[in-house]
C-alpha cells in the first residue's frame, strides 16, 4: 500500500473537527474498542509508529514498559489523542513463584517494583492490560491481590484472556474496577492476515450489536492488521459502530452482580490463538 492511500494529517484533521452524531443516537449505536499490543518493542518489520498514530478513530496503545522506546511510545500515543495503557507482563517475564493458594511475599514484591517502574515509564496510563501472562491470569489468589493493590489507582483493567482458565476479569468484577476482556485477537503470532482480521472485526461487530460493546485487541507489529484496520473501520463506522477507547467500554459492576460471576466463563475468544 502506498503512502498515499494511507491516513494523512489532514484526514486527521478532518475526522476529529467532523460533527458529532445526535448524543441520543450515538448511546445507542454499538461500541467497539481496539486495543494495540506490545507497542514499544521494536522489530525491523513492524508498522512504523508514525502510521498508528495518524490513525484518526480512538485506538487505545498498550505500551510495554521496560523497552528502550517504552518513554516515547507512551509519549507519542498521548500527543496523537490516543488512549493509553500499561501492557504488564507478569510470567514469564517476573521469576513468580505462584503458590496455588496464597500470594507469595516474593511475588508481590516483584510485581510492585515493576508495577512502580511502569507507572514511570508510562505516565499517563488509563488502563492496564496483561502481556502473556498465562500462569499469573489463572492463579486466583494473585489475581485478587493484584486487583485489589490496582484499585487504588484508578486504572482500568483489561483481560486480555490469553487463557480460557483465566481469572483475572472476574477477579476485577469483585474487587469493583473497571473492566472489560477481549472477544477476539484481530492476528495471532502464526496468523496475521487481513482476512483473518476482517472476520475477527465483523464477529465482534455481532457482539457489539448484541451486547452493546466489545473489545478486540491487535498486534503493532503486522502490516496486515494495519491495513485491515485502515480498510474496515470507516466501513463499520459507516454502518453505524462507534469505535472508542477501551475506557468506554470498561465496566463497574455492583457487587451483587458479580456473585457467580463464573471463573470458568467462556467467551467467543479465539483462545487456542498462539500468545505474544
Ligand atoms: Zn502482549
Amino acid at each position: 500500500m502506498s503512502r498515499g492511500r494511507l491516513l494523512s494529517a489532514g484526514a486527521l484533521f478532518v475526522a476529529f473537527t467532523a460533527p458529532s452524531p445526535p448524543v441520543l443516537a450515538q448511546a445507542r449505536r454499538p461500541k467497539i474498542a481496539v486495543v494495540i499490543d506490545d507497542f514499544g518493542i521494536t522489530s525491523r518489520k513492524n508498522v512504523p509508529d508514525r502510521y498508528w498514530m495518524e490513525i484518526p478513530w480512538p485506538v487505545s496503545f498498550a505500551v510495554m514498559p521496560e523497552s528502550p522506546r517504552t518513554r516515547k511510545a507512551a509519549r507519542e500515543t498521548l500527543q496523537h489523542g490516543h488512549e493509553l495503557l500499561i501492557h504488564f507482563p507478569f510470567d514469564p517475564f517476573l521469576d513468580l513463584s505462584l503458590r496455588p493458594d496464597r500470594v507469595y511475599p516474593g511475588d508481590a514484591k516483584q510485581v510492585e517494583w515493576l508495577f512502580k517502574k511502569a507507572m514511570k515509564e508510562i505516565p499517563g496510563a488509563k488502563g492496564l492490560n496483561n502481556h502473556r501472562s498465562l500462569k499469573a491470569t489463572q492463579n486466583r489468589p494473585l489475581m485478587a491481590w493484584f486487583m485489589k493493590f490496582l484499585k487504588p489507582t484508578g486504572l482500568y483493567f483489561v483481560d486480555s484472556r490469553v487463557s480460557a482458565k483465566s481469572v483475572a476479569y472476574d477477579e476485577a468484577r469483585k474487587e469493583g474496577l473497571r473492566t472489560a476482556r477481549l472477544s477476539y485477537f484481530l492476528d495471532t503470532a502464526g496468523v496475521h492476515s487481513r482476512d483473518f482480521c476482517r472476520q475477527k472485526l465483523r464477529l465482534a461487530a455481532v457482539i457489539a450489536r448484541k451486547k452493546g460493546s466489545v473489545l478486540v485487541i491487535g498486534h503493532h507489529y503486522f502490516w496486515a492488521t494495519y491495513k485491515c484496520l485502515v480498510e474496515e473501520v470507516p466501513e463499520l463506522q459507516k454502518e453505524g459502530y462507534d469505535f472508542v477507547f477501551a475506557s468506554q467500554v470498561a465496566k463497574a459492576f455492583a457487587p451483587d452482580k458479580v456473585k457467580g460471576a463464573g471463573g470458568g466463563s467462556r467467551t467467543h475468544t479465539a483462545l487456542s490463538a498462539e500468545r505474544f
